[in-house]
């Protein structure tokens, strides 16, 4: 059985525009705010979920960030016609790599109309 000795870990990209990603930090401004997160150029915002078990609470922070705090024009946008998700499994948050054994998950939002 060959070893492989490769580095198996990969940058986490953004998944709508595949720019390398800034490390998620805390988010400022908001009471919502309870997982880091980040913005990429292209328009997308991220959260992060360290522990695979929040997805729905980390995917309304995303959403939140998206809209600028607003929880109405949140519960107005339809995800058919008005955004993008995307994900990133798999991410290390604290290496801030995509590697195979870990088990974080980022949520992406890129509301339509900011995208580039
Ligand atoms: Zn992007």
């Amino acid at each position: 059985m060959p070893k492989l000795f490769a580095d198996r870990t990969v940058p986490a990209r953004c998944p709508f525009c595949r720019r390398e990603i800034l490390p998620p930090r805390e988010i400022k401004g908001g009471q919502w705010y309870d997982f880091n997160g980040g913005y990429c150029a292209c328009g997308a915002v991220y959260a992060h979920d360290p522990t695979a078990r929040n997805g729905g609470a980390v995917l309304l922070q995303a959403m939140l960030m998206a809209c600028k705090g607003d929880m109405e024009r949140v519960l107005s946008l339809s995800s058919e016609t008005d955004y993008d998700e995307g994900h990133v499994q798999k991410y290390n948050g604290e290496r801030h790599k995509v590697e195979p054994q870990a088990f974080g998950t980022l949520y992406f939002i890129r509301l339509r109309e900011e995208a580039e």
